[in-house]
């Protein structure tokens, strides 16, 4: 009977890390959610019946089942409280009439909605693009991201080896190559603006390497001073340029800054995922109006439902929660006041949908 319990200590910790891959969109080759419940229940029967008989074992086996139901309990639906309503309209805008948006997919990583937001299934596969935005302004244009470059396989083995597994990647074009099969001249590029820093977003700059790439004062620190995450991020030998957010409140957000002068690329802080994470609004001739909201969240509903990551998928990319939830519920209080405003999530490929590809 102890050696049961010991597997049952054990085999706890292995159903959350089963129950992890599966999330992470890696796949087992069982159907995980029903193998994992009937061995969660498995697992909770033994124990009742073998506590009476080794406590010491027994107590080991509440610990790290305690830590799995735990760690379960995170991927459970908790919606944040709604946000005090956004007074006041949009802001205004007189974006020049030639002004174009253009969406560039540069791959995918293969995951599920569990993994990008509390209340998704396991079962419901979800592709995570990889897609930069090209927006054409006549006082030049700017990249938002660049997702995915050409040497992204090889940039994946830099790193560490539990990311790894669980991150099964897909790419297509590069961004420049995408720029260059359209004839587009990249002397016209005038900056990236980086949502943040992350290897997926900044995977492709190595290729535009003439292009400035604009972040603010705090990205630029998390830059220099980050671990494995911003590694490419200093490997790329990008051309660092730096912004301040010399505007005034926008949207509920404390300061902006105005990158055009005319209204129609606004980029605000938008702390917690990253120090230096921002939201770009983008206000185009025909009205329309977006807000790129990096990985703010990862999939829409995380800001239509008010759902955060589950957290131990957000503590191992989430760099201040506490702050990453007030940006979230910005959003979520401009999301419920002007619900024409596209949200872009950056892996969400519904909010790229009205977006043209590049094309000659
Ligand atoms: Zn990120
Ligand atoms: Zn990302």
């Amino acid at each position: 009977m102890i050696r049961l319990t010991i597997a049952v200590a054990i085999g706890g910790p292995l159903v959350v890390v089963a129950a992890l891959v599966t999330a992470s969109g890696r796949g087992l080759p069982v159907p995980a959610v029903p193998v994992a419940i009937g061995v969660v229940a498995l697992l909770g029967a033994v124990l009742v019946v073998t506590l009476r008989r080794s406590r010491r074992w027994g107590a080991v086996g509440v610990v790290t089942n305690a830590a799995l139901a735990f760690v379960w309990s995170g991927y459970w639906a908790a919606p944040l409280a709604p946000p005090a309503p956004l007074a006041g309209e949009l802001p205004a805008a007189s974006p020049p009439s030639e002004m174009r948006l253009w969406q560039l997919p540069t791959g995918a990583i293969h995951r599920t909605a569990a993994f990008g937001y509390r209340g998704g299934a396991f079962s419901e596969r979800r592709d995570f693009v990889m897609t930069a935005t090209l927006v054409e302004h006549p006082r030049g244009a700017i990249l938002i991201d660049t997702g995915f470059g050409r040497a992204i396989a090889e940039q994946l083995k830099t790193m560490p080896l539990f990311f790894r597994v669980v991150t099964n990647l897909e790419r297509t074009r590069s961004v420049a190559e995408q720029l260059d099969a359209a004839g587009f001249d990249r002397a016209r590029l005038r900056g990236v603006v980086l949502t943040h820093a992350h290897w997926d977003h900044v995977s492709g700059l190595g290729e535009l390497p003439t292009v400035p790439v604009l972040v603010n004062a705090d990205e630029r620190r998390f830059i220099d001073g980050g671990g494995w995450i911003t590694r490419l991020a200093r490997d790329v030998g990008a051309r660092l340029e730096e912004y301040r957010f010399d505007g005034g409140p926008y949207l509920g957000f404390p300061s902006s800054h105005d990158l055009f002068g005319d209204g129609s690329v606004v980029i605000v802080p938008a702390p917690g995922h990253t120090p230096g994470s921002v939201v770009v609004f983008v206000a185009l001739p025909t009205g329309k109006r977006y807000a790129f909201v990096g990985d703010l969240v990862w999939q829409r509903e995380g800001i239509t439902e008010r759902e955060e990551r589950p957290w131990i998928v957000g503590a191992l990319g989430d760099h201040d929660p506490a702050r990453l939830r007030e940006s979230l519920l910005r959003v979520a209080a401009i999301h419920a006041r002007f619900p024409e405003v596209t949200l872009v999530a950056a892996h969400d490929p519904r909010g790229f949908a009205t977006l043209p590809t590049l094309r000659r």
